[in-house]
């Protein structure tokens, strides 16, 4: 089974991929934490990825289109996969249906994630990760039970990413606007987009993927 989860950043798409490739055995395909290794690594893609993040713009799509056509190649993407972050273009859009064509796979379904921009930001600018396991936090809406403690790992470490701060949020949610929500009628025209309703808690919106996926 290959996915798409589609929707703004905030809307969820990590945790609930992470839900799904543990239940369904696939594989999450992020994009952005791909650039992310990419920029950690001091590698020429990262060079030139970081400043185009940091400002919340995109990255163009031939470096992102040989990016996800180099990573599905891989035998683990053999049981299926969740794209989260791909595609975000028009250009990503169609490049990816020649790359599962040429390969013989299909898609099953997109799962747009709806949520206001207004709940976005105040979700974005709070969340930050334990830097050891990757486990997820909020200031407000998920702390960790003992204060500065990963309830998970027990690491005392944590990070926050660089472009989840109010300003490159804003030119996030309008390149999602502007590029990236003009795709959603493509995979409409295709009868395979289903929407759920991502301000709910986690548990509910990963409840209405599954039913979105035994529907579809
Ligand atoms: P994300 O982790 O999905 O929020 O992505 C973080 C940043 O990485 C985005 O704001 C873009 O700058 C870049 N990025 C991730 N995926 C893509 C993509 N498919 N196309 C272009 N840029 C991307």
């Amino acid at each position: 089974m290959n996915i798409i989860l589609l929707g703004p950043p905030g809307a969820g798409k990590g945790t609930q991929a992470k839900r799904l490739e543990e239940k369904h055995k696939l594989i999450q395909l992020s994009t952005g934490d791909m650039l992310r290794a990419a920029v950690a690594s001091g590698s020429e893609l990262g060079k030139k990825a970081k400043e185009i993040m940091d400002a919340g713009n995109l990255v163009p799509d031939d470096l992102m289109i040989a990016m996800i056509a180099d990573r599905i190649d891989q035998p683990d993407c053999a049981n299926g996969f969740i794209l989260d972050g791909f595609p975000r273009t028009t250009p990503q859009a169609e490049a990816l249906d020649r790359m599962l064509a040429d390969k013989g796979l299909k898609l099953h379904s997109v799962v747009e994630m709806k949520v206001q921009d207004e709940v976005l930001v105040g979700r974005i600018t709070g969340r930050y990760t334990c830097a050891a396991c990757g486990a997820g936090y909020h200031d407000e809406f998920q702390k960790p039970k003992v204060e500065g403690v990963c309830d998970n790992c027990g690491s005392t470490e944590f990070k926050r990413r660089s472009d989840d701060n109010a300003e490159t949020v804003r030119s996030r949610l309008a390149a999602y606007h502007a590029q990236t929500a003009p795709i959603l009628p493509y995979y409409e025209g295709k009868g395979i987009l289903k929407a759920v309703d991502g301000m709910a808690g986690i548990d509910e919106v990963a409840e209405q993927i599954e039913d979105a996926l035994g529907a579809a």
